[in-house]
């Protein structure tokens, strides 16, 4: 599931408007704390490398990062063979596939990890106010809480999805990538 080449400039606003919340999280957490976890690592990297963030612009996007925490050099050492691995080129070389939202939602997540699905991985008031801010409110709010406490976390993502679009997914989500390209097709047709 790739999309064509994303750069680096873009890629904050694209997080803003077209991340489903999953990843929006991780990407948050990335930029003000400097670091994911591992788990945080593989499912957001990943998801970058299928919406079209080339290798080396995914080196230099987690080197800023890191760096700020830990050091370049450390980066270099210890986490750029992580980034290079997920694209296939340590290794076996397999070329990794991001994460569908079933594996992502069957995860548990320990104290500090930001992977996994929000809908099912956040307290309620966490996710209310995640909701608020991606612009989610009113009767659409109690709609998705309402998914959520069945257990229906894609189809309350899919509402999230139909509510911040202003637009019906008839297919329903079941992966971060699908999101991702369903929401630029209706925000770039
Ligand atoms: Fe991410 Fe899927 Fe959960 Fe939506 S339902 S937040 S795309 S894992």
């Amino acid at each position: 599931m790739e999309f064509t080449d994303i750069s680096l400039k873009d890629i904050d606003q694209l997080a803003n408007t077209s991340f489903p919340l999953c990843m929006r999280h991780l990407f948050n957490r990335l930029r003000e704390d400097h670091h994911l976890k591992h788990g945080g690592r593989m499912q957001l990297g990943l998801f970058l490398k299928g919406v079209g963030l080339n290798l080396e612009n995914a080196l230099a996007f987690w080197r800023a990062e890191f760096s700020q925490k830990v050091g370049s050099e450390r980066f270099d050492k210890e986490y750029a063979y992580t980034v290079r691995h997920n694209y296939g080129k340590e290794g076996k070389r397999t070329d990794y596939t991001p994460y569908s939202c079933q594996k992502i939602i069957s995860v548990t997540p320990s104290v500090g990890d930001h992977h996994g699905c929000p809908y099912r991985h956040f307290s309620e008031e966490n996710l209310r106010a995640a909701l608020s801010k991606m612009g989610v409110g009113g009767r659409a709010m109690d709609d998705v809480m309402d998914k959520v406490r069945n257990r229906h976390y894609q189809l309350a993502c899919t509402m999230t999805f139909e509510t911040i679009h202003a637009a019906s997914c008839d297919s329903g989500i079941n992966h971060p990538n699908q999101y991702f390209i369903q929401s630029r097709k209706l925000l770039e047709p």
